[in-house]
């Protein structure tokens, strides 16, 4: 595992800390991984829509 070091202060912290224990800023890691799963959250919402629509009685 690669060592993490706070893009603010550069503080040496471990990956799955939210947040740099020295300063408080935000780490990109995680950042990075909500990212990926609102994307996966998304597709799944427009392939439900795209079924509903396409049962749906006219
Ligand atoms: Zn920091």
């Amino acid at each position: 595992m690669d060592k993490l070091f706070c893009n603010h202060c550069g503080f040496e912290r471990p990956q799955d800390e939210s947040d740099c224990p020295n300063c408080g800023a935000p780490s990109p890691v995680v950042k990075e991984n909500t990212n990926k799963r609102f994307l996966i959250f998304f597709v799944i919402l427009i392939v439900f829509c795209a079924i509903a629509i396409a049962w749906l009685p006219r």
